[in-house]
């Protein structure tokens, strides 16, 4: 059913020849939308990164379509058996493990070859993990960007690191619990252990937790409780430098005036973030660097 301009529309869904990107749960089976259900019930033929661990939620939507496995290691061969089916004029519907396919995972390489082939391809959204953790953050969300696994190989790694930390939008990384540490100490190192992070662990599940709020303060508390589960990391972006063309010194004594005439600190760094369009983290730290008895 399709709502468009308040008129209720009807598509008829799963069509032949159609790749169905379909968002599963990421946790919580409650979270399979009754539109996917029906999907997965009614397509011809589903791929999925692994047949027994899909097998169990599909059963649970009574899905009785065939099951192809489709994962990093059998992409070459597996696409043009898939397209093929396509061509055919069948129904296809693609799962990953958890989550939205082609979110970290060999989907995308699917779409962009049934795209070639000209065969059409809907998303039936879900939930990601990424978006997911980006939202209970708390961290600024209005731009970001999303890296998922950091390379593990240790120059690529570093090398990643230090464009990470300079990245000046919201960046969002998945990881694995037993490198959970060792990413917390490198970041801690390339960006500094006070910058905000937040850590969403077990989303969605009996367990979920969120931890933070700075690099520092996750470290701690990892190196005291064991990383287990699955976890997503939200990191705040870099400062920006103050505008050169402000004045730094104008800045610096219309926050002595605000300071002077009543304003605390934190309001006055707020109103000159609104009045300059300045980020709010970059005021609030020089203002706190001024010395309001004497000079700067
Ligand atoms: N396609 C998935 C999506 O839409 O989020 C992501 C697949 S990726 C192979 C798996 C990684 O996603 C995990 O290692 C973890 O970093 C993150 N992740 C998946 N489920 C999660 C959950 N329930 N809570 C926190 N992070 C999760």
């Amino acid at each position: 059913m399709y709502f468009k301009k308040g008129i209720v529309s009807k598509r008829i869904e799963p069509a032949p020849g159609v790749l169905y990107v379909v968002g599963t749960p990421i946790g919580n089976l409650g979270d399979l939308s009754p539109r996917a259900q029906s999907l997965l019930k009614n397509v011809s033929i589903i791929a999925c990164e692994d047949t027994r661990h899909s097998g169990q939620m599909l059963r649970h939507v009574g899905a009785t379509a065939p099951l192809l496995s489709f994962y990093e290691h059998n992409t070459n061969t597996r696409l043009p058996q898939l397209i093929d089916f396509l061509s055919q004029g069948k129904s296809l519907a693609l799962i990953s493990d958890a989550g939205l396919p082609g979110i970290s995972d060999p989907g995308e390489k699917l779409v962009s070859a049934a795209r070639n082939e000209g065969h059409e391809v809907i998303c039936i959204p879900g939930p990601c993990a990424a978006i997911t953790a980006l939202v209970a953050s708390g961290i600024p969300s209005h731009r970001f960007c999303f890296e998922g696994f950091l390379p593990a190989k240790s120059n690529e790694r570093k090398k990643f690191l230090s464009l990470v930390a300079k990245e000046t939008r919201t960046t969002i990384l998945y990881e694995a619990p037993h490198r959970l540490i060792q990413l917390l100490e490198e970041l801690s190192v390339f960006c500094g252990e006070d910058r905000p992070l937040h850590i969403s662990r077990e989303l969605t599940k009996r367990h979920e937790q969120h931890i933070g709020a700075t690099i520092g303060e996750a470290l701690e508390y990892f190196l005291i409780n064991k990383p287990i589960g699955e976890f997503t990391l939200v990191l705040g972006g870099a400062l920006e430098e103050i505008n050169p063309q402000k004045n730094k010194e104008e800045l610096i004594a219309e926050m002595k005036d605000l300071v002077r005439n009543g304003s605390s600190r934190s309001e006055a760094a707020k109103k000159l973030a609104l009045r300059h369009g300045e980020s709010r983290r970059l005021l609030y730290a020089l203002v706190h660097k001024i010395d309001f008895d004497g000079g700067n």
